[in-house]
Parts: C-alpha cells; structure tokens; sequence
C-alpha cells in the first residue's frame, strides 16, 4: 500500500507536531510517547511478522476521541493500526514504521443486555469472555469462542471474523454480528446493520467489515445477536491408533446428521506438549485425541451414539467425562494447545488451513509428510468439526535454517489446503503472514475488487496499511 503521501508541505510534520495534534482532542493520559513504552504495541502475537515502530499510541475512551484520531491521521496523512488485545496470529495488528496505534481496549463497556430483542450492544473493547459471562446472568449466550477468549476483544473478533470451538453447532463471529457503529478514515462516523431480527436494507455492509483486519474503518460499538443459553456441554474424550481412523470419526458423526457442540482434534505432538506445559495428565499414547461434547438436554445419550462411531471407526478409548469439572478441564487443555506448543522451541507459526470435513484425513496425512520432508516438529490441532486444522510449525527464530525451513513448511501446508478445495485460513485471517497467498485463493479479479472496496473507504491508503494486499 503506497497511497499515503505526507501532506506536508513544508516538510516539517514531526512526531511531536503528530502528538501535539492527537493531545488537542485527547486527554494526556490517553497519549503514550515514550519510545519503551510504545514499542511494546508493535507486534500481535505473530512476533515473527515483520512490524514498524509506532509513531503515538493512543487509547482513546469515546466515538468522538476515536473521530478526533482518525481526522487528525487523515489531515497529516498517517497510517492508523487498529488493535485490540494483539492476540490475533497472523500480523495483522503489527504496527506499520511511524503510525499511530489506536488500541480499543479502554472502550470496553457493555451498553446494553436486552434479553427481548436477545441483543447486547457493546464496545470494542470488551473481552469475549466477560460478554460472555455477563449476558450469561440473563441466562442468554454468545457462543462465538475462541481459546483466547479470556483476553481477545469483541472488536478484534469483528475485525478478524474469530471462529472458535463452539462454532461446529453455532457458526462464527459473522453471524452474531447485526450491526456496527464505524468511525472513517476521515472520521465520519457510519452506521450499519440492525438491531432488529430481521432486515435486508441495502447492501450488507456490516459483513463487509467482519474479517476486514481494521483496513476499513474503526468499529467502536457492536450490536451483537444472543441465543438461549444452552444446558452445560459434557465432554468425550476418544483416543485413536491414527490420525486417520479420527478423521474418520469425525466424518461418520457428521455424516449420520449428530450436531455436537464441538468437535475438537489434538494430535500426539499437542498432547505431549500440552501435558509438559501444563502436566494435564492426557494419554500420550493416543496418535488422536478428539474431544467431543453435546449441550443437549440429554448429552450422556448423545454421547454414548457418538462414542459408538468413534469405537467403529477404530477409537481404542472413549471416556465421557464424569462431569462438567471434568469436562471443562478436556477443554481446558484443547484451549491450551497453541500456547503449549510455543514452548516447544520458542517461536511457532500457526497455519489456519479449513477443508471440506470430507478432506481432513488427507490434509492431516500431508502434514505429516511435510513435517518429516522438512525434519520439523509441526504439532496439530484443529476444530475437526469444521474441517479447521492448526498445524503448527514450532521452530527456533535463532536459527536461520530452521526459519527458512519452518517458512518453506508453512507455505506448503497452505499449497496442500488450496489444492483440496480449502482456504489458507479459517479464523485468523491473512495479516501480514498470509498475505502473498490470498491471490492464489481468491484470484486476481478477486484482488481487484477487494482493493477497489479498500479504495472507498479508505482512498488515502492510512487505515492498517500492509494487511490483506
Ligand atoms: C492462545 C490463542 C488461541 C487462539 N484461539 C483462537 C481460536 O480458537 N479462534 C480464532 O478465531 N482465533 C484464535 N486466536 C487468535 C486471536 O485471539 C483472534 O484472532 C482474536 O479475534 C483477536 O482479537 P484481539 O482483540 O486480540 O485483536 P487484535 O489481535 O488486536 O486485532 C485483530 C485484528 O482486528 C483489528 N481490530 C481490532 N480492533 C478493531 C476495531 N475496534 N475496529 C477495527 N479493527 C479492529 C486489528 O487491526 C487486527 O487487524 C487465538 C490466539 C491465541 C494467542
């Protein structure tokens, strides 16, 4: 993105005339310049992602301070890089060299929890799982979960269509989201969607801004839709000699019409790691473990007809949990995955590829190849339900070898997903990391279109320059 051409005239825009600038319609507090400081907002969790040193970064608490930041960015022709926790794993909250980052995360209350209309409307700033629990109280639900749900904001789920382990049943971020209050490049403030049940007014620009990675605009508020809350989910734990014969599970329930509440995979390598980080005491004999859960009125019958299919497809185990302690500790160690397996070398590169649930057996299959072509640890979970698979290529950043080696593998993986009729990402978008792939997915009439998009919301090029394209 080379469309930001300073406005300076006289050559002089300075971080000091930028902060200056941003202080006029901001309190002090909410302005950070201290270069010690400021760095530490460089990087999401992707930290291997090539990242500029942010300019300012700002914490703005109300629409008007957002719009003030935005006017002032458009005025001087500064990037903006919207962030939220910075748990995203593919780059796209990296800070672009002498931007402003406008992090979300002190506009984070709850407006309203209206169980009639079954909406909440928040800020961008909430954490998913304190949405979570407190519409809970009203005895509704937000399913979209993901593992980083204890920290990742509402507006960082929007702005990378987050998926989680629920979404077998329930689907993901883009389908809670009824409408959306969105600051402009230039600081108009736009609003999309409804509140309503229903409503097919124009064009649904609210879908436009799921999984745009902050390249449109700045959501500052979030009418979000709420189920019923569901009984409280049991969990199965089944192991398998191969990965095959749990892929082959994971098609026989989905194909004899069960809708578990998730259907989660862990290979042996995750297995092993979780259990070093967190001594979680799982089988690590098992080459498979899938975790299955019902949160039916009736989940031990459930439970029992999809243990059956698990045992005929070859599972060697299958223990139901006792309870929901016991089943919230299963779960507890699938949400630890991609943490643990960052323990193995330091550093991992997590894939995201998504395949018709029909190819899981033969993606998992290619991974294993590629990991001993490329004499690599690459640890495996997925939501198996949806044809969700996290390879991920642990390596050591120290080591220029294994980098170019761990890169190479990564890369192959996405090649592998594409050819089976997948996407190079399920849920955590394309970032920085995956940016050269998105072409190869979508075509280059699919990148002219989606640039052209970029262009009218954002014709100066300043909102999170470098993501997507
Ligand atoms: C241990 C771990 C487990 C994870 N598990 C899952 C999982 O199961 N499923 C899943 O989908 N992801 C998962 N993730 C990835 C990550 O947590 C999600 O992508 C999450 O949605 C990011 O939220 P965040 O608040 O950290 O956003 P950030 O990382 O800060 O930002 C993400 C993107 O959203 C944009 N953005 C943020 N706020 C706004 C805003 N208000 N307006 C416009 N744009 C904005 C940013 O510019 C960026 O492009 C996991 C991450 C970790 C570390």
């Amino acid at each position: 993105m080379s469309r930001i051409e300073a406005p300076r005239d006289d050559d002089t825009m300075t971080v000091g005339s930028l902060t200056d600038r941003l202080l006029a319609g901001l309190p002090a507090e909410a302005v950070l310049t201290d270069p010690e400081v400021t760095v530490s907002y460089a990087n999401d969790m992707a930290s291997f992602c090539p990242a500029g040193t942010p300019a300012v970064v700002v914490l703005p608490r109300t629409v008007e301070q957002v719009q003030h930041v935005m006017r002032t960015a458009t005025e001087l022709r500064v990037p903006v890089v919207p962030q939220g926790a910075r748990t995203g794993l593919s780059g796209a909250a990296n800070a672009s060299e002498g931007c402003v980052v406008l992090s979300l995360t002190k506009m984070d209350r709850i407006l309203e929890i209206n169980p009639v209309d079954r909406v909440a409307v928040v800020e961008p700033g909430v954490v998913n799982a304190t949405l979570s629990r407190a519409v809970g109280e009203h005895g509704l639900y937000y399913p979209p979960d993901p593992s980083s749900w204890e920290t990742c904001t509402i507006g960082g789920n929007i702005g990378t269509a987050s998926g989680g382990l629920c979404c077998v049943k329930y689907g993901v971020t883009a389908e809670y989201v009824l409408g959306l209050d969105v600051v402009l490049a230039d600081g108009r403030l736009m609003s999309t969607g409804r509140r309503t049940a229903k409503g097919v007014a124009g064009y649904d620009l609210t879908r436009l801004f799921v999984g745009s990675e902050g390249s449109l605009g700045i959501v500052v508020r979030a009418v979000l839709g709420l189920r019923p809350k569901p009984p409280a989910q049991l969990v199965l734990a089944a192991e398998f000699a191969s990965a095959a014969d749990a892929c082959d599970a994971v098609c026989r329930i989905m194909a004899g019409g069960h809708v578990p509440s998730l259907l989660e995979l862990m290979d042996r390598t995750t297995v092993k790691a979780v259990n070093d980080f967190a001594r979680m005491g799982l089988p690590e004999t098992t080459e498979a473990l899938l975790l299955a859960a019902f949160d039916t009125p009736d989940p031990a019958a459930d439970l029992a007809a999809l243990g059956a299919l698990c045992e005929e497809a070859g599972a060697t185990q299958v223990v139901p949990a006792e309870d929901a302690a016991e089943s919230e500790l299963l779960l507890q160690a699938r949400r630890l995955s991609l943490t643990a397996l960052e323990a193995v070398k330091g550093t991992t590169m997590i894939d995201d590829v998504c395949v018709p649930r029909s190819r899981l057996g033969e993606m998992l299959a290619g991974v294993e190849r590629i990991a001993a072509a490329y004499d690599l640890t690459i640890g495996l979970c997925a939501h198996a339900g949806d044809g969700n698979t996290h390879p991920t290529v642990c390596f050591d950043a120290l080591d220029p070898d294994e980098s170019r080696r761990a890169r190479e593998s990564f890369d192959e993986i996405m090649a592998l997903g594409l050819e089976l009729g997948g996407t190079i990402t399920g849920e955590h978008g394309v970032g920085v990391l995956k940016k050269e792939w998105l072409a190869r997915e979508i075509g280059p009439v699919g990148v002219e279109m989606q640039r052209a998009v970029k262009d009218v919301f954002d014709p100066l090029g300043i909102l999170n320059p470098g993501k997507l394209f």
